[in-house]
């Protein structure tokens, strides 16, 4: 039994590693697991107890879904988050990873204007991610 959860952890960990810029719920997780996996994926009262342990653990974020009452679950970056920059959104959470390139050449800008180096470790960009932001203008519109 013990075996067969690990295995099931190992597939949701495999599936969010690899989508590790998006924050599903646990009923996306599930439907991505069973189209993945199929008759071997976790069911949802599974998934919920593997997630919610992930993120005990700290190896799982979980945030309020923006707009709703649900919370969505991502990765936490490990190790290969050194070499990029993070946005991060106030609004739900989520944590954006920043491409490498796009990252490099924009602090490649602030060290050519202001001679200063970032420490991207460090650093992490606050504002509102496009979800959020398309939430609150259909708020304003009503
Ligand atoms: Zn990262
Ligand atoms: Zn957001």
């Amino acid at each position: 039994m013990a075996e067969y959860i690990t295995e099931q952890k190992t597939m949701l960990l495999t599936f969010l590693k690899s989508n590790h810029d998006n924050a599903f719920t646990v009923d996306e997780l599930t439907v991505a697991m069973n189209s993945s996996y199929g008759g071997k994926a976790p069911g949802k009262s599974t998934i919920y107890r593997l997630i919610t342990r992930l993120s005990d653990d700290g190896i799982v974020k979980k945030f309020a879904k923006t707009g709703s009452r649900c919370f969505v679950y991502q990765i936490v970056g490990e190790g290969d988050c050194h070499n990029h920059l993070h946005l991060k959104c106030l609004d739900c959470g989520k944590l954006i990873h920043l491409d490498e390139e796009i990252s490099e050449e924009l602090l490649d800008k602030v060290k050519m204007i202001n001679d200063f180096s970032v420490n991207e470790d460090e650093t992490v960009l606050l504002g509102k991610c496009a979800e959020c932001k398309i939430y609150n203008q259909k708020k304003e519109n009503k």
